[in-house]
């Protein structure tokens, strides 16, 4: 088992950035914060639910509480046994405690029979409904499936941020009632539409997002058959912004897309260790099928625009950012347009990455700084040849260090070190709008664009339809696209 530390960085610099306060500080503060979770086993996807909601608030350095006799019946041992695993996976130093705190500074319930809760939430259907205290629920209209305990899950996580993170006014919503379905894209209707089994499906992108729709997948029963393409490994940053994997996982510097395929035994994973661009190639040298539709899971406009030239008939795009790291959205594309070049039409002014910098000045190859935990040994630094006295001096101070300290240890790290600010009830909510828009069977007629602040929740006006660019290469290679996908398939 790894002993070293669990990193908090990404959720407490995303944290920091909504509360205006330093790392530091917030991270002294949240270790004294107390969070009590209770829940009625009953209630629809109850159990989805509590592993969304306890696994993300694991994710964050409070002391977490779950009292199994909070709710409206008692929590069976087999689901209390499963979330204290699900917790200690993700943090061995601070398990879960199975007891009521004397004080808690959020108290918050899965289900609807709470009085004393902060917060309640529940799934219905795909979708979610949650009540501060004093807000009664409505009557629910449907089962609740695993995309409505999912978004349940990291919804109550937002809430419960606010609270103990004390994200300042302006960067948040006030504590309301929420109903919404990423289905519908409005209430929850009571109509449960299946997801068909899947198939010409690829996931590109094994991150914070990739994870979360596969999160989503197992939760909802998926069947049939997906592509995941991921070029790298998990990592220790990874545990606590990313929906799946432990400690375990990254101590043995699984490939993410093995780690998902692991995740979803009821579907057929092929999965696909390599970028967008590496699978694009694939498919034209004939060793990979076309895919019909791509669930677009990356973190950079570079990535989006090689999904663009996948040429797919529905492209539907997660994505997070913003100042805060707390916006989300969903993008429908279509080879014809809007394509994700539409969407997302500028690439940024920015030189080769950390990684290929990296690359040509050790001479270790692209592959291997892939894997950033995995350390760098003696034998790899006698093996390489030509290198400046200077940057072999540098390299013998890194032997038995990760690999993923050499864009520091080179002074190349700058903002495109993938230290972005993250975290999982974020990327949770974008692969929700995701996994919405394929239930809803793919890209629609009038594509949608959504958007809104997992801080402010879902809105009235989020959604809007989009136009193509008539600027853009999928209106003015119209012709030459359609020629490439006739070649392709
Ligand atoms: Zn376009």
């Amino acid at each position: 088992m790894t002993t070293d530390p669990t990193n908090y960085s990404r959720p407490l610099l995303l944290a920091a950035g909504s509360s205006g306060t330093d790392t530091t500080n917030l991270e002294a503060r949240l270790e004294s914060t107390t969070v009590l979770v209770t829940a009625d086993p009953e209630a629809p996807a109850a159990l989805t639910t509590l592993r969304v909601l306890v696994a993300n608030l694991r994710r964050l350095p409070i002391q977490l509480h779950l009292d199994p006799d909070g709710g409206a019946e008692q929590l069976s041992a087999d689901m209390v046994a499963e979330l204290e695993h699900l917790a200690v996976g993700i943090d061995i130093t601070r398990p879960l405690n199975i007891y009521p705190p004397t004080q808690a500074v959020v108290h918050v319930h899965v289900g609807t029979s709470s009085a004393a809760a902060h917060i309640c939430g529940v799934a219905d259907g795909h979708g979610t409904r949650v009540r501060p205290q004093g807000h009664p629920f409505p009557p629910l209209l449907a089962v609740g499936t695993g995309l409505g305990g999912v978004l349940t899950g990291a919804m109550l996580t937002a809430e419960v941020f606010k609270i103990v993170v004390d994200v300042l006014p302006d960067c948040r919503g006030p504590l309301t009632p929420i109903d919404f379905c990423p289905v519908t894209l409005t209430e929850p209707d009571g109509i449960v539409r299946d997801l068909s089994p899947l198939d010409a499906t690829a996931l590109i992108g094994g991150g914070a997002i990739g994870t979360a729709i596969a999160l989503i997948l197992r939760e909802l029963n998926a069947t049939g058959s997906l592509t995941v393409v991921d070029p790298e490994t998990y990592d220790e940053p990874n545990v606590t912004t990313y929906s799946l994997g432990t400690l375990q996982t990254a101590e043995n510097n699984t490939h993410k897309v093995h780690l998902i395929r692991d995740e979803l035994p009821g579907l057929t994973i092929d999965p696909f260790i390599g970028t967008a661009q590496d699978y694009i190639d694939a498919i034209d040298s004939g060793t990979k099928p076309m895919p019909t539709t791509v669930l677009g899971a990356v973190d950079s406009i570079d990535a989006r625009h090689e999904i663009a030239a996948l040429h797919a008939d529905h492209t539907l795009d997660g994505s997070t950012g913003g100042s805060t790291g707390t916006m989300l959205s969903l993008s429908e594309a279509t080879w014809h347009g809007p394509c994700l070049r539409c969407y997302y039409p500028t690439r940024p002014a920015k030189g080769p990455s950390v990684i290929d910098l990296l690359a040509e000045r050790t001479g270790l190859s692209r592959e291997r700084l892939a894997r950033g935990t995995e350390e760098l040994t003696a034998e790899e630094l006698d093996a390489l040849e030509g290198l400046p006295p200077e940057d072999r001096a540098i390299l013998e101070r890194e032997v038995g260090k990760g690999v993923c300290g050499l864009g520091k240890a080179f002074g190349l790290v700058g903002a495109d070190n993938g230290f972005n600010p993250s975290a999982a009830f974020v990327a949770q909510q974008a692969a929700a709008l995701v996994v919405g828009a394929l239930v809803r069977g793919g890209t629609s007629t009038r594509p949608n664009y959504v958007q809104y602040d997992a801080l402010f929740g879902p809105y009235g006006d989020m959604t809007l339809h989009r136009n193509s660019r008539a600027a853009c290469r999928c209106q003015t290679d119209l012709e030459l696209h359609r020629t490439v996908r006739s070649h392709r398939r």
